[in-house]
């Protein structure tokens, strides 16, 4: 039960039902087709163990009538597995009322492996639907079925909120989980289903509502905080940067750079999201909110998620901040001993201006002697047990550093609307010029031979290639023979072509070295499992394939496509299917080909996965919508974000118990 997050009694009485189970009624055979799911009562006419076509327990039922008189239709029921106890329940002459899809079989018309229920001649029906609970294997639903009633009987449910904040016409909170855990017989089923009923209007309002509540709580925890001032000089280090850079922003990268410029002079700590598509620039926008913050004279840090990522970024600022006469320090997992103590001593005294790094920037002995900023590129990557932690070390100042965030996977609006309520948000909605359109080609895997062919060209032409296989999460092994195979089979394909290989098991020294090589050009043909995901930026990589595109997310498909098209010569990413396919996954790689605007990539896996997946891929069981469908429930978000300030203003009380209520021990999760 606790594995299930069902500790209080609230928690069970909020345990809503995912179905019903009809047993209000019967239904008549005559008139059911094969595919419904009946409820018949009948009495066993005969059961005996057959052997053929295997060896299976049959048993003929004599349907009954309403009025429990036996007719004449009658029913098999058919169980490949079974015990001798069914054998007694089954004896010839017992009454039973069994419930299942009814279909065509080879006894007759059958159910296989009905649910049963031995009942006497005119023994009530049941007068409400029966609810199913989403469970877990070991928890049966019966045991589930009596402790969400106990927990619905004993659960505090008086209403908190005003009624003037409500939407008009909907059920108090205890009618409408009464309703949702016992409807009375003739409820139309649709709309419990469907999630229309007035009860689940009801519901879903307040769960939307304590969402809004607690991100509008944060964001008013967070004004009262107080950061340093970050003015930037006229010409100070970012216009000396800005002059340095060997191209101008884009109109985008000015007005994003402006905004944060803006937050930063201010005594708020800043809470922003940078958001752009990948190839975008991003990168150089936080070199510039660096540059302001060292110039002002605070130390900067920034992270990200994978050291190869955070070694880029480091080539980078070097290039960038070097000639400024900034001190770059680097600072990864990998890195121990004397050099990770000298490094952490730079930090700690002041004397290294910006860190650059994995997580291991924020963890542990690691203190800085004053930090204005800390930049996170691909936050959605950072779990939410690491954003609090940044949170807590944070907070360890007197002065509060602001704070970037930069992702590649856009938002949509209301996503961000309402699980990033308390998040500013920024767009670069721009690419830099002379990028030319990436071409994309679905092939399925019997093209593979040409696929290599097109490469073996490509290479020829003085382009290099990424060749992506899939991290198959549930075996090590299996990815790791995935990717040495197709290494193997590529650098037999092309001769004297210098094929590297890239995993995520490699020692990153070794990672980093195949990089270097790749960066340089010297390796043509890079295979690599998704450690290339994010960030990596090799702008002659010209082609890109991706093996098994079907087992990608779309999102993380944008992802790596962004590795290619970077430079100016025309890119192609072709993605490789095994199949056959899902619709999803149709519908997946079709995006994919039809579009390279990863808002509108963002969209699409919205729509294909819904919200909590989208959201909640790499945090599962902190999705915090439970209820709620942002694509659908717009009218309950609208009105909740209105009435959420109001009902902190005037009823602070009522806003904390509703908070409470809803979110219990995840309120700290919102914060992350
Ligand atoms: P992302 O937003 O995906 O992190 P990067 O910051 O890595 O993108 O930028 C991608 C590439 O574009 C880099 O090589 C970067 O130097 C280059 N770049 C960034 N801004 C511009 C610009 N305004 N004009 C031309 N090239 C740019
Ligand atoms: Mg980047």
């Amino acid at each position: 039960m606790d594995k299930l997050g069902l500790v209080r009694d609230i928690d069970l009485a909020l345990h809503l039902p995912l179905r019903y189970e009809d047993e209000t009624h019967l239904t008549p055979l005559a008139g059911a087709h094969d595919g419904d799911t009946v409820h018949v009562e009948g009495v066993v006419r005969d059961a005996r163990i057959e052997l053929r076509p295997r060896r299976q327990f049959i048993v003929r039922l004599t349907e009954a009538g309403p009025d429990g008189l036996l007719g004449r239709t009658e029913l098999v029921l058919r169980f490949v597995n079974f015990y001798p106890s069914h054998q007694k329940t089954f004896a010839t002459g017992a009454r039973l009322r069994v419930r299942g899809e009814l279909r065509a079989g080879f006894f007759g018309r059958e159910i296989v492996h009905p649910v049963f229920k031995t009942v006497t001649q005119g023994a009530p029906l049941s007068h409400e639907l029966t609810p199913v609970y989403p469970t877990s294997a070991q928890l049966p639903q019966a045991y589930l079925r009596k402790a969400v009633a106990a927990g619905l009987a004993r659960a505090r449910l008086d209403e908190i909120l005003p009624l003037d904040f409500l939407p008009p016409q909907l059920p108090s909170l205890r009618e409408a989980l009464h309703v949702l855990h016992h409807p009375p017989a003739g409820v139309a089923m649709h709309t419990l289903q469907e999630r229309e009923h007035p009860a689940w209007q009801r519901i879903k309002f307040e769960e939307l509502l304590a969402q809004q509540l607690s991100q509008l709580q944060a964001q008013r925890e967070r004004a009262r905080l107080r950061a340093p001032m970050l003015r930037a000089a006229p010409d100070g280090l970012a216009a000396k940067l800005l002059a340095a850079l060997p191209f101008a922003l884009t109109g985008a990268q000015q007005r994003v750079s402006a905004e944060i410029a803006a937050d930063l002079a201010r005594p708020q700590p800043m809470n922003r999201l940078l958001q752009g598509d990948v190839g975008s620039g991003k990168t150089v926008v936080a070199a510039l909110a660096a540059a302001v913050a060292i110039d002002a004279g605070w130390q900067c840090a920034l992270m990200a998620p994978t050291e190869i990522l955070a070694e880029q970024h480091f080539r980078k600022l070097l290039q960038w901040l070097t000639p400024l006469e900034i001190d770059v320090a680097w600072l990864t997992g990998s890195r121990k001993g004397k050099a990770r103590t000298a490094m952490v001593d730079k930090v700690a005294s002041g004397e290294a201006r910006l860190v650059v790094g994995t997580h291991a920037v924020i963890q542990g002995d690691v203190v800085f002697e004053r930090l204005g900023l800390a930049v996170i590129d691909e936050q959605h990557r950072f779990g939410v047990a690491q954003r609090l932690e940044l949170r807590r070390k944070l907070a360890m100042q007197k002065l509060e550093p602001h704070l970037l965030m930069m992702s590649a996977t856009p938002i949509p609006r209301t996503l961000a609307m309402t699980y990033f309520a308390d998040l500013d948000v920024s767009t670069i909605d721009e690419l830099p010029p002379g990028r030319t359109p990436i071409v994309t080609k679905v092939f399925s895997a019997d093209k593979r031979g040409q696929v290599i062919a097109r490469v073996r060209d490509e290479v020829a032409k003085g382009c290099q290639v990424y060749w992506v296989v899939p991290l198959i999460e549930e075996s090590e092994a299996l990815d790791l023979q995935n990717a040495t195979e197709t290494h193997q089979q590529l650098g037999a394909a092309l001769p004297g072509t210098l094929v590297g290989l890239l995993h995520g098991r490699m020692p990153p020294a070794e990672k980093a070295a195949v990089m270097a090589l790749f960066s340089g050009g010297q390796i043509k043909v890079l295979v690599a499992t998704t450690v290339i995901e994010v960030g990596v930026d090799v702008p002659n990589a010209s082609v890109m394939v991706i093996d098994h595109a079907e087992r990608f997310g779309l999102a993380q498909l944008h992802q790596l496509r962004g590795r290619v098209g970077r430079g100016a010569v025309a890119s192609v990413c072709v993605l490789l299917y095994s199949g056959p396919l899902s619709q999803t996954g149709r519908d997946r790689l079709k995006a994919m080909a039809e579009t390279t605007d990863g808002f509108e990539i963002a969209r699409r896996d919205l729509e294909i996965r819904g919200p909590g997946e989208f959201m909640g891929a790499r945090q599962s069981g902190d999705a915090l919508l439970r209820f709620a469908d942002l694509a659908h429930d717009n009218i309950l978000l609208d009105h909740a974000r209105e009435v959420a300030p109001r009902l902190l203003d005037r009823h602070p009380e009522a806003a904390q118990q509703q908070i409470q209520r809803w979110l219990g021990g995840k309120i700290d999760y919102l914060k992350a």
